[in-house]
């Protein structure tokens, strides 16, 4: 049986969606149609609608589904730059590609970006951000919780100043990875809006939201019928959404106790793996992080041929270096927080849902410091010359 250690990729899939989609959809046709199979189904999303809205106490917000969290973050700067005469907008360095490319796109066509560094091997801080946020700025869009090393970014300190600098600066954070894993409540948060992702809290890919206030403004990507309130055109993706609402509900129901399992899961895997890997590092720089999430430096190993010699294992982690075009390339995000690019390449990326007995840990541990120590006994290290990032899942 494997360890699927890689949960912030993807969270596994629980045998009762499968049954629950299976009976609730029997019936239900096209959301459009008129017919009482095109209402079922209509009513199933709406039901979804409000389940999702709920887990991030969103009740008076609205929520447009998109295919994912990748094109909500698209729908959200898109628009922003649309909305704006002068589009001026910052976001730290550490986003999700699907935020950074896109509002490294925008800039090409003519917005303002600032990319916000952190201190080199500290976290986001405020202070960070003071310098940047002005009259002038028009958006703002910093990640409630890093993916691949589990940082919390201090979003409640930044939309309050943001606020105080100026009512009209739109503050949208992506959630993803935040929702299922630490408090949340879109309400109290005072921002304007969020993306949040289905496969990231227990529901299936292909499917995620964009949440804003009620009275923002918000113009389609996406062209073509009135779906979503013409502002995501396509049908629905009924079975995707269904599965949200259900994963939302779950979530929700669980109240603190999966967080828990995460963390106590988190500190058997970090004492283990420290006690027995020399040299080990936490590249964790914030004060606060998910509870779920160990990012591990490991000198002397490359992280990609650590990641297949586990799944041989059948322990599944990530590396913070992803392929592409053949050579593996080190994770923007460790670059970000000033690792060199062979601190990059060292690094792997931990992620637990909260389900994986102690005994199970403790033995992944032990294979993981094993496989480590052959490593290291057997192999060197290449020579890569790249500096391009890389891009974690
Ligand atoms: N943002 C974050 C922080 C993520 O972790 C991910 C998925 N890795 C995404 C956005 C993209 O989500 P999706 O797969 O739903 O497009």
């Amino acid at each position: 049986m494997n360890i699927n250690l890689d949960i912030n990729a993807t969270w596994k899939i629980d045998e009762e969606l499968w049954l629950y989609l299976h009976d609730t959809l029997e019936g239900a046709l096209n959301p459009s149609s008129v017919h009482q199979g095109g209402q079922r189904a209509r009513y199933l999303i709406e039901e979804a609608r409000e389940d999702i809205k709920a887990l991030v106490d969103a009740k008076d917000s609205r929520l447009i589904f998109t295919s994912g969290a990748t094109e909500a973050n698209n729908l959200m700067l898109r628009s922003a730059a649309r909305v704006s005469p002068r589009p001026d907008f910052i976001v730290s360095a550490i986003e999700h590609p699907s935020l950074l490319e896109c509002a490294r796109r925008l800039a090409q066509e003519g917005a303002r970006l600032t990319v916000v560094m952190p201190e080199p091997h500290g976290g986001y801080s405020l202070r960070d951000f003071l310098p940047y946020v002005g009259q002038d700025t028009t958006f703002i869009s910093v990640m409630t919780a890093n993916n691949e090393n589990g940082d919390l970014l201090p979003i409640a300190e930044l939309t309050s100043h943001a606020k105080s600098v100026s009512e009209q600066i739109f503050i949208h954070s992506d959630a993803v990875q935040a929702i299922g894993k630490v408090d949340f409540s879109f309400t109290a948060s005072m921002l304007d809006g969020i993306t949040i992702s289905a496969h990231k809290i227990g529901g299936l890919m292909g499917c995620g939201a964009l949440i804003v206030r009620g009275d923002a403004e918000i113009l389609p990507a996406v062209f073509g019928g009135p779906q979503e309130n013409r502002l995501r055109a396509g049908t629905e993706n009924l079975a995707g959404i269904v599965a949200f609402g259900y994963a939302a509900k779950k979530r929700a129901s669980e109240g603190t106790a999966r967080r828990e399992k995460m963390l106590r899961g988190r500190e058997i895997l970090l004492s283990a793996l420290s006690e027995k890997i020399s040299g080990l590092t936490l590249n964790q720089f914030a004060e606060k992080q998910l509870p779920n999430t160990l990012n591990l430096r490991i000198p002397g190993v490359r992280a990609d041929d650590l990641v297949v010699a586990l799944d041989l294992q059948q322990i599944y982690v990530s590396s913070a270096a992803a392929c592409s075009s053949g050579k593996p390339l080190p994770s923007h995000v460790l670059l970000a927080y000033g690792l060199s690019e062979d601190e990059a390449r060292n690094s792997i990326r931990i992620s637990l849902d909260g389900s994986d007995s102690d005994e199970m840990l403790r033995d992944a541990a032990l294979k993981i410091a094993s496989v480590v120590e052959h490593m290291r006994g057997g192999t060197k290290t290449r020579e890569i010359k790249s500096i391009e990032a890389g891009y974690v899942a």
